[in-house]
């Protein structure tokens, strides 16, 4: 009985829906939020299941399952990733979709949220099969998505030839070129200059303003990342360029580790040759498990949810948690981490720099007109800066940590624009 118990109250834990509804109940509380705002924001505004034929290549049709989450629009289009993968559930992406919208709205920016996913191994799958697949999705969305409406973008397992697909297979039906409808698309096809690198640019923006208030030196500041992806990979090496120490760094098979500092260059060159960081052999392996308890200044989940949870947060050893993932804590272990006295840059402030571009793009579609990439960068970090002063602002007013205050922060914003326009009811 005991046991059972115990696996429901984890099944809850790990669940990102609950985990963020916990933090929005939260800080709707802590908001003194309208009780009929509070039954508006609480609910996504539509979900799309799509039940997606794909003609595999040995002549088989393979059926695969689909969501697109709408959160909210009040703000402006909806905006957000999608993503393929094995184990995606509804309510990962109905959380994903509300974090869009509570982070579009931290960083100020016109857009409300959304999230999309197709449960399927890319990994197991040929171009032709992921092609075929995410034009189908595409064309089942062609109502619900585009400039003015939704605008998607990368996320795990997709990348800039699947926003190309997506834009075509849009345009196709549209008649006309439409870039505006996906961002994070190639430089070539309309794509902005910096978005490949802005979630990890962010990254680096909101760690820099971080060491800074906690006194910290950056060659001294060692960093570890987990995840060496287009988050993680990326902000390992600018992190490094500016001078941090990175002494770990994984993927989804394991870890590295040198105490002395890794070369991340040929750290990067090793996996891009590998496919895998597993036997590279100046550093010592470790477990994504062990990874994250290892003593540094500044610790950076990059990979995916639920990495740090009421079972290991207690053995957390860094100063300042970088949260370059969606969801990588538990609401659950927010408390631990509190009551330790790590500085969390919570998820929907700390990555917030891929949508952020994302926007940029958006809008360099609709102008025709593209911008260099330092003004890229340096508008980037404009809003980045600005925002964490925001929050950690708006948390020291308000005695509350940082995570509850970006939400309270965007959960205002959005109820405030919600009551401006008024609720068609
Ligand atoms: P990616 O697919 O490029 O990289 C993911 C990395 O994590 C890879 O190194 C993979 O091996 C590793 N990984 C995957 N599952 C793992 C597991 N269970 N344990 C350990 N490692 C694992 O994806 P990405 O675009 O870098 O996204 C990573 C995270 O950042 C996701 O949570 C995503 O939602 C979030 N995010 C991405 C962007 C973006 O612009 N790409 C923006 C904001 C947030």
């Amino acid at each position: 009985m005991g046991a059972l118990v115990d696996d429901i109250r984890v099944i809850r834990e790990e669940n990102p829906f609950e985990s963020m509804m916990s933090r929005f109940d939260n800080a709707a509380q802590l908001l003194n939020l309208d009780p009929d705002l509070y039954k508006v924001l609480r609910v996504p505004n539509r979900e799309i299941t799509i039940y997606i034929p794909v003609f595999m290549d040995d002549g088989r049709i393979e059926v695969f399952t689909g969501y697109r989450v709408q959160h909210n629009f009040a703000r402006g289009p909806a905006k957000g990733g999608i993503r393929f993968a094995p184990d995606i559930t509804l309510d990962e992406i109905r959380a994903l979709a509300a974090w869009m919208t509570w982070k579009c709205a931290v960083v100020n920016i016109p857009f409300g949220g959304a999230k999309g996913g197709i449960i399927c191994d890319p990994s197991q799958m040929s171009q032709a099969e992921l092609e075929r697949m995410t034009r189908r999705y595409t064309a089942e969305l062609i109502d619900f998505i585009g400039p003015e409406r939704d605008v998607p973008a990368p996320d795990m397992n997709t990348n800039e030839q699947t926003m190309a697909w997506i834009m075509d297979t849009y345009s196709m039906h549209a008649r006309h070129t439409v870039t505006a409808v996906v961002t994070g698309k190639p430089i070539d096809l309309s794509g902005s200059r910096g978005r490949r690198e802005a979630t990890g640019r962010g990254l680096l923006c909101v760690t820099n303003e971080a060491v800074k208030k906690l006194g910290l030196k950056v060659p001294e500041a060692r960093v570890v990342v987990q995840g060496s992806g287009n988050v993680g990979g990326t902000a390992a090496r600018l992190l490094y360029e500016t001078g941090y120490k990175l002494v770990a760094l994984s993927d989804i098979h394991g870890g590295i580790y040198n105490a002395k500092g890794l070369d991340i260059p040929d750290v990067m060159q090793y996996l891009a040759k590998n496919n895998s960081l597993e036997l590279y052999p100046r550093a010592e392996p470790v477990s994504n498990h062990e990874l994250l308890e290892l003593d540094c200044e500044v610790l950076l989940p990059a990979a995916t949810e639920n990495q740090i949870t009421s079972h290991n947060a207690d053995k957390i050893r860094c100063r300042i948690l970088v949260e370059g993932a969606n969801g990588p804590t538990t609401a659950a272990a927010d408390e631990i981490l509190e009551r330790k006295g790590v500085f969390v840059i919570p998820d929907i402030l700390a990555n917030a720099g891929g949508v952020t571009c994302s926007y940029f793009e958006w809008v360099q579609d609709r102008m025709g007109y593209f911008w260099k990439e330092e003004l890229v960068n340096e508008r980037l970090q404009d809003i980045m800066v600005a925002s964490f002063n925001d929050v950690v602002k708006y948390a020291e007013s308000h005695n509350v940590n940082n995570r509850i205050a970006a939400y309270m922060l965007a959960i205002d914003r959005v109820a405030y624009i919600t009551r401006v326009r008024g609720i068609y009811a």
